[in-house]
Formats: structure tokens, C-alpha cells, sequence
């Protein structure tokens, strides 16, 4: 496994790497999540690279950039059981050079649910997304289905900037109880890791309903929305059955949507989503 921190290293290690390469931008704190992208990348792919990279433009200045759990050995030392070919490890002077000035930013689709909880957030993935891209020149990458408004964001800066790549989008990985991995279940204390099990739970009742029949946006958002009130320890932030393609809120009945939440537990903010199609039609 080739371990760089300089582009021009990188550069030279990329060229060596037999297409098609698989590229999985994280920002570290590997947990199962992220190696069920770095296995299905190994699967489809000659070549796989992972970039480690905790990006302090997709935080808000009041978040939780600081906080952000790092153990880059521990992570070297997964990624080496996982034999992947190439880590990136860059420094954010590396990446954000004085001066910089240049920044990737999709419209529509980033004013509405994270986007709108988390102003400048996605034009920070984007702009960091799209410096992945230009700088491993991947054939295919992969990102989280449990980030799913970024996989929508990420697609549709591929299809308008005609970046030649393909983005495969990866089923989330849950705990036993249902709730979505993530490095920020860490900061939850026990009596709050009990509760956040709520999110899967209000998402799986709607898309129960959903299959079903039940298929009108404002009962889904509705039994969303009982579930998680239940929760005293819940702050909700948002409940939402969107169009998956353009991220409008929907009304009347869905044939294929977006179920999303956000949700407080204290200071930790979690997300979570399920996609709902209709076939019967
Ligand atoms: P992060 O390090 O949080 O930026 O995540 C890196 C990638 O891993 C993103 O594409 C995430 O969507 C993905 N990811 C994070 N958690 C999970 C999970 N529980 N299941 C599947 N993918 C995940």
C-alpha cells in the first residue's frame, strides 16, 4: 500500500495504478461504513485508492471540525487489511493554498435539507470532491446512500461539469438496532445511543406504510414525525418525502421519494434515509 501526503507524489503513485481505479474519499475515522465502499470498490475495480481528508470547508465555523474523531494509524491499518493500492493523507495547506479563491458550487439542490441546516456545507463537498477527482482522474468512485443528499449533489455536478467517471452509490450499514454507522454515534452518551435507534424506526414505519399502498407525502412525513416526537431526547431538525431527483418536498401521492430526518441528541446531529419506489407501476 502506497501512503502519500503530497500531490506530486500522488501524481506520480496514480500513474502507476492499472484502470479502472475505484476511489473512496473519506474523512478517516474508518468504521464499517466506509469499508463496505472500499470492498465494493476492490470487487469492481483494478485499483483502489482511499483519501483521508477532514475537510474544514464543509464545516460551519460553529461545528464540530475540532471535535472531529482522527487515528490515522488505526486507519492505515485497516486500509492495509483491505489491500488497498493508494492512500492520499493530504494537509489542509495542501489543498487550500494560500490565496485560494476557486470553489464548485451546484444550486438548486443545495438549498434544502442539510443545505438548509448547513449553509456553505455543500459547496465546501463539492469544491473538495471535485479536487479528488481532477487529482486521483478515478473511472469510478464511491460514496454512502446514508449521505444521500450528497450522492444527488455529487451526480449532478458529474453530469454538469462532464467529469468521465462513474459515482456508485453504496446501501447504508446500520447496528444491530437499526441506527446508520457513523463516527458521530461516538459522541452520543449512552441514554442517547438507546434513543437514536428512533430515526430507522420512524424511517422503516414509513416505508412500511409506503409498501403498503399508503403513499400520500404528508402522511409519510406524518408517521415520521409521531414516531420521532415520541422520543423525548430527539430534537427533530427536519422530516422530509422529497423527490429524489430534484429534492422538492412532495405533496399528494409519491411514486418514488426520498424519506429523510435529521435529528439533535444533545449536540450530535444525526441523519438518516430510506428511498421508496412503487412497483406497481
Ligand atoms: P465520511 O468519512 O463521513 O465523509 O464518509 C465517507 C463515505 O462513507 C461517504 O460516502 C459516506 O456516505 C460513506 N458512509 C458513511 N457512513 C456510512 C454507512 N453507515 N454506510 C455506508 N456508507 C457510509
Amino acid at each position: 500500500m502506497n501512503i502519500v501526503t503530497i500531490f506530486d507524489d500522488l501524481q506520480l503513485a496514480r500513474n502507476k495504478l492499472v484502470n479502472p481505479l475505484g476511489l473512496v474519499p473519506t474523512m478517516g475515522a474508518l468504521h464499517a461504513g466506509h469499508l463496505s465502499l472500499i470492498r465494493r470498490a476492490r470487487e469492481e475495480c483494478q485499483s483502489t485508492a482511499v483519501s483521508i481528508f477532514v475537510n474544514p470547508t464543509q464545516f460551519a465555523p460553529l461545528e464540530d471540525l475540532k471535535a472531529y474523531p482522527r487515528d490515522v494509524d488505526r486507519d492505515l491499518g485497516l486500509l492495509e487489511k483491505e489491500q488497498v493500492d493508494l492512500v492520499w493523507i493530504p494537509d489542509a495547506e495542501e489543498l487550500y493554498p494560500a490565496h485560494f479563491q476557486t470553489w464548485v458550487e451546484v444550486d438548486q439542490l443545495t438549498k434544502v435539507l442539510e443545505g438548509g441546516f448547513r449553509p456553505g456545507h455543500f459547496r465546501g463537498v463539492t469544491t473538495i470532491v471535485s479536487k479528488l477527482f481532477n487529482a486521483f482522474q478515478p473511472q469510478k468512485a464511491y460514496f454512502g446512500q446514508k449521505d444521500a443528499q450528497q450522492t444527488i449533489v455529487i451526480q449532478r455536478m458529474v453530469k454538469d461539469l462532464n467529469y468521465a467517471l462513474e459515482i456508485v452509490v453504496c446501501r447504508t450499514i446500520r447496528e444491530p438496532d437499526g441506527l446508520a454507522i457513523s463516527s458521530r454515534n461516538a459522541h452520543l452518551d449512552p441514554e442517547q445511543r438507546k434513543a437514536a435507534s428512533v430515526l430507522f424506526q420512524a424511517l422503516s414505519a414509513a416505508e412500511r406504510a409506503f409498501n403498503q399502498g399508503r403513499h400520500d407525502a404528508e402522511q409519510l412525513r406524518q408517521i415520521m414525525r409521531e414516531i420521532l416526537e415520541m422520543e423525548t431526547q430527539a430534537e427533530v431538525q427536519y422530516v422530509s418525502v422529497a423527490n429524489p431527483t430534484t429534492l422538492e418536498e412532495l405533496d399528494g401521492n409519491a411514486d418514488r421519494a426520498l424519506l429523510s430526518t435529521a435529528v439533535l441528541f444533545g449536540k450530535t446531529r444525526l441523519i438518516d434515509n430510506v428511498m421508496v419506489k412503487n412497483d406497481k407501476r
